[in-house]
């Protein structure tokens, strides 16, 4: 048997409603703050992650897919691909190559696939979907505000809201600029020069190439020596103290808790100011939510003008784990069942269902070799309500019987009447 490789995995229905209904809640919610939706490809040239994420980050170190992509003739030049592992240097990429500040384009949402190569585990997959969004670009709908900062995290905790999704934490961050983080970085290799030795192979090589990623380590004997480095948030010039400060003042005045965990940088390179997390307690060792920050620079990194920005990736696998509605629950089942009722009854029943669906009833349509007693079990197995018995002598009459499964109850119905009935509940 050919399973789904590892990490990877079906989305079966019920489940895949409870899919759709976190999407189109997510979308009714980007709506109203006005973000629009950008599809980019699921991959991009290899090179744009090893710039937009960072070669040290762990991502692009050992967790990408990638491969050689062969030219078909001889002037096509082969390249390096790789399935994007995370959507935002995608969306910037996007940025810059189609001009979106001439269009005004700057507030931008996507859903879909991402792809890393992990150890798989409960919320951790090698294909697993984010749901993000990014504010790029100047004022006045980007900026380096921290309005915008706090708009981003109010939009997030509205979305988890409207999902019915209590008990999260929001915890935050600052993380410095290109101006105040440079000292800390050099503190920082300062005191890891005595102990990095000590230290786990991943932490050796980011003391020496990018010592802030450090703080990525999870091996548990690292974590004392972790601790006792020095801490970013006394590194903070005083435009980026003020920045977070003013970030905070807007979440406490709308009403957003928010805890401050001066150990987060997550896991990307090219994060600047704020970056933050949402956890969820019911998720397990895989309790972050969704991630993000602002990056201001980006932009400019792939060669594009200087342009802020700041977006978030919810793990909608981890999302959809978090609901508290079971799949039967925002699942439609069918209406009814139509079971035409003798040979020759199949035009008839066609009929019927493509009348009563145009009126937005589903119609699960049987056909004739099925008996009524078989139609009657196979309705009440699928928890359909109604089953409508089209026979020859209804037809002719104009008048069908419409059985209630539940209630056994059975009575006549005009076809003109059908729809309105069977919806009625
Ligand atoms: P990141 O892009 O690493 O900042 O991740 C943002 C969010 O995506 C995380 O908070 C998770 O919810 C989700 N996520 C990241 N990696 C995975 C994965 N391998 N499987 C499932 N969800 C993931």
């Amino acid at each position: 048997m050919i399973k789904a490789p590892r990490g990877t995995r079906d989305l079966l229905p019920p489940d895949t409603a409870l899919w759709n209904f976190v999407e189109a809640a997510v979308r009714d919610v980007f709506r109203i703050y006005n973000f629009h939706e950008i599809r980019t490809p699921i991959f991009e040239s290899t090179e744009l992650f090893a710039r937009g994420v960072g070669e040290e980050t762990d991502i692009v170190s050992k967790e990408m897919y990638t491969w050689e992509d062969k030219g078909r003739a001889e002037s096509d030049k082969s390249q390096m691909l790789t399935l994007r592992p995370e959507n935002t240097a995608g969306v910037v990429r996007a940025y810059i190559e189609n001009k979106l500040w001439d269009r005004g384009l700057n507030k931008l949402f996507y859903i879909g696939p991402q792809f890393r190569r992990e150890r798989p585990q409960k919320g951790r997959y090698r294909q697993f979907y984010q749901i993000g969004a990014e504010v790029i670009g100047p004022a006045p709908s980007g900026s380096e505000s921290p309005a915008r900062d706090a708009e981003v995290l109010e939009m997030l905790a509205t979305l988890l809201d409207r999902l019915g999704i209590t008990g999260w934490t929001l915890e935050l961050n600052s993380v410095g600029c290109k101006d105040c983080r440079p000292a800390f970085n050099e503190a920082l290799r300062k005191a890891l020069e005595p102990v990095t030795a000590t230290m786990c192979a991943d932490c050796q090589r980011r003391a020496v190439t990018n010592p802030l990623r450090v703080f990525d380590c999870k091996v548990p004997a690292d974590q004392p020596i972790i601790e006792k480095l020095p801490r970013l948030s006394e590194f903070l010039d005083d435009a980026c103290r003020k920045n977070f400060v003013d970030v905070q003042e807007i979440l406490t005045a709308v009403e957003i808790p928010f805890t401050v965990n001066d150990r987060l940088v997550r896991g990307l390179d090219y994060y600047t100011r704020t970056a933050f997390e949402f956890t969820h307690g019911a998720l397990g060792a895989q309790n972050a939510i969704l991630g993000g920050g602002r990056y201001d620079g980006l932009s400019e990194a792939l060669g594009g003008p200087p342009a802020p920005g700041i977006g978030f990736a919810i793990g909608e696998d981890r999302l959809v784990m978090s609901l508290t509605q079971s799949a039967e629950s925002v699942l439609r089942k069918p209406d009814v069942y139509i079971a035409p009722l003798g040979v020759g009854m199949n035009r008839e029943a066609a009929r019927l269902a493509r009348e009563l669906r145009r009126h937005d009833v589903i119609v699960e349509l049987g056909d004739e070799s099925f008996r009524l007693k078989k139609a009657f079990e196979t309705a009440s197995k699928a928890s359909i309500r109604y089953v409508l018995i089209a026979g020859e002598n209804e037809a002719q009459s104009g008048a069908f019987t419409l059985k209630n499964i539940e209630s056994g109850e059975q009575i006549s119905v005009a076809r003109a009447e059908l729809a309105e009935r069977i919806r009625k509940r």
